[in-house]
């Protein structure tokens, strides 16, 4: 099995669900940094799939050496971005949990969608992007969303 370890925090390794993902190789406390999501600063026209939106303009495409290449969405997440870009634990989370934070808390791109198969109770089936969302869900991510979209 292809295992990659990053640190001492994080691995990644194939996901039972959506490919590969990231998880825990130690527990976290709630709001404690868990991984940065470094990479390379773009605009719309060369984000991709793997990228994390910081602005209305502004993707971080993350560098192959960083886990967030991995970072797969749940409705029922156990991390947020710390805004900009650190990855951070909502509640406790155990050694060998998959780190997954909610897409909806950093999209800002209208009209975006992506079928969900996260298979929490909570499931929403198709993510969209922050405006898009129920005023209970922003409500709930009031503390979890990144600052740009709050703007
Ligand atoms: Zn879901």
């Amino acid at each position: 099995m292809n295992i990659k370890k990053y640190n001492s925090k994080v691995i990644t390794k194939k996901s039972k669900s959506e490919g590969f993902g990231i998880f825990t190789d130690k527990n976290f406390k709630k709001d404690e940094l868990v991984f940065v999501f470094s990479g390379k600063i773009v605009n719309w026209q060369k984000a991709n799939y793997q990228s994390l939106q910081i602005g209305k303009n502004k993707f971080i495409n993350p560098y192959k050496n960083n886990p967030g290449v991995y970072l797969n969405h749940s409705c029922n997440p156990n991390c947020f971005v710390k805004y900009p870009n650190k990855i951070t634990s909502i509640k406790n989370i155990k050694k060998g949990e998959e780190i997954t934070i909610d897409y909806s808390t950093t999209v800002g791109t209208k009209k975006w969608k992506m079928e969900c198969l996260c298979k929490s109770k909570n499931c929403r089936k198709i993510v969209e992007p922050y405006l898009e969302i129920s005023d209970k869900l922003k409500n709930k991510y009031k503390n979890h969303t990144s600052e740009y979209l709050l703007q």
